[in-house]
């Protein structure tokens, strides 16, 4: 039986104030499992809320700490690590994720770390890599709804016929593809290293074009940066086609002095108008090196937020597009995966192991003189698309 917390169970000041009466969020979900906010629960997550306390105020900690705290004990009761994405919200990233980053980084991560349960904090391809990569741990997705739409964009089918057309032409697939679509390519890449990879394809196969997939602007902005010839998919990002060198012309006006960094998913003339460009994980280390007055992250909504916690001399100007996908992962979907050892991500063996050459060719390629980060300014380069 589901009991809302209405009124405060630690004193308000600085202890913590109270929370809003009602069935509100966190408060409502971790009152419906039985969790509440009690001394217990307060000195075990006093030190995380002073991590999130810009974008979590600490009125509303009450609210969040017994979910936090319950899927902190979880861990260590199950042997479980949670692998959390740059696209998580605060709560998530910084309070239960044991190792943070962008798609390759919770890859590496994910063959090898030493737990028999990962809960994938990031969508359901991402699940499936750490699946492919771990195949004796139990991996867990807190919610079933956690899709993308680049991935859905392509299906092994449209591999193999893609195939079929250019015979002798290597497939490199971004990571934010199916197990399926994975198992049909030669080697994956992320946004941290697809000029590289591409590189590294039409040499290793003597050709001079590439087929890269399945986005369509990755590949565009790819393409610019190489002397391969690209041919890729329509496959969009529905975060990063939506941003617009009109956006940044605006942003550029009311904040003048802004630093503009954009993801490689964006359209090619948001990167030509942006100032850097990267892979989340490049751009947050960018913040962090450079330390920017102002900056403006053209991606996910969350990565300000999080990035925002190890640079506050940095002020985030925060224009930013939600994943849908990614924000139906919540402390509540994630105690209940753990508690219920729910919604667990299985990859068919064949399929898994020829998905694994593809990505394992990734992890160990041979280091090239290709950049790792995207140029800005470039003029726009021109792929073949396929239909
Ligand atoms: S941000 Fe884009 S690529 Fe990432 S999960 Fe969401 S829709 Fe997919």
């Amino acid at each position: 039986m589901a009991r809302i917390i209405d009124a405060p169970l630690i004193a308000s000041g600085d202890e913590g104030c109270a929370l809003p009466s009602g069935q509100w969020g966190p408060a409502s979900a971790a009152a419906a499992r039985g969790l509440v906010y009690d001394a217990a629960v307060k000195a075990e997550t006093d030190a995380l809320c002073d991590k999130v306390k810009e974008t979590i105020p600490a009125f509303e900690w009450p609210a969040y700490a017994p979910l936090i705290a319950g899927i902190n004990r979880l861990k260590k009761e199950k042997n479980a690590v949670i692998l959390a994405h740059n696209y998580m919200t605060a709560d998530i990233f910084h309070c239960v994720g044991d190792f943070q980053g962008d798609s390759l980084q919770l890859a590496r991560e994910a063959a090898a770390v030493d737990a028999e349960i990962i809960v994938q904090a990031g969508v359901h391809f991402m699940a499936e890599t750490s699946k492919i990569l771990a195949p004796d741990k139990t991996v867990l997705i807190p919610d079933l709804r956690a899709g993308c739409s680049l991935a859905a964009s392509i299906t092994g089918a449209d591999v193999r016929l893609i195939k079929q057309r250019y015979p002798g032409v290597p497939v490199v697939t971004y990571v934010n593809t199916s197990a399926e679509v994975k198992a049909e390519s030669d080697v994956t890449c992320t946004s941290s290293n697809a000029v590289q990879v591409v590189e590294w394809a039409a040499q290793e196969w003597g050709v001079d074009r590439v087929i890269l997939i399945p986005d369509e602007f990755l590949a565009r902005n790819v393409a610019a940066m190489t002397s391969v010839k690209i041919i890729s998919w329509k496959g969009r990002c529905e975060v990063h086609e939506r941003f617009t060198a009109e956006d940044i012309a605006e942003l550029r006006a009311a904040h003048p002095g802004v630093i503009v960094l954009a993801h490689p998913e964006c359209p090619p003339d948001v990167m030509a108008a942006a100032d850097y460009a990267g892979s989340t994980a490049a751009l947050a280390n960018y913040v962090t090196k450079n330390a920017p007055k102002k900056v403006v992250l053209l991606t996910e909504c969350s990565m300000s937020d999080n990035v925002s916690a190890a640079a506050p001399q940095t002020e985030f100007i925060r224009p930013c597009n939600l994943c849908p996908h990614m924000k139906t992962i919540t402390l509540a979907g994630i105690y209940d995966a753990l508690k219920l050892r729910q919604h667990e991500v299985t990859v068919p063996e064949d399929i898994r192991v020829r998905a694994k050459q593809a990505i394992d060719r990734m992890l160990t390629l041979p280091k090239t003189n290709a950049p790792l980060d995207f140029k800005t300014g470039l003029p726009a380069a021109t792929v073949e698309l396929v239909d």
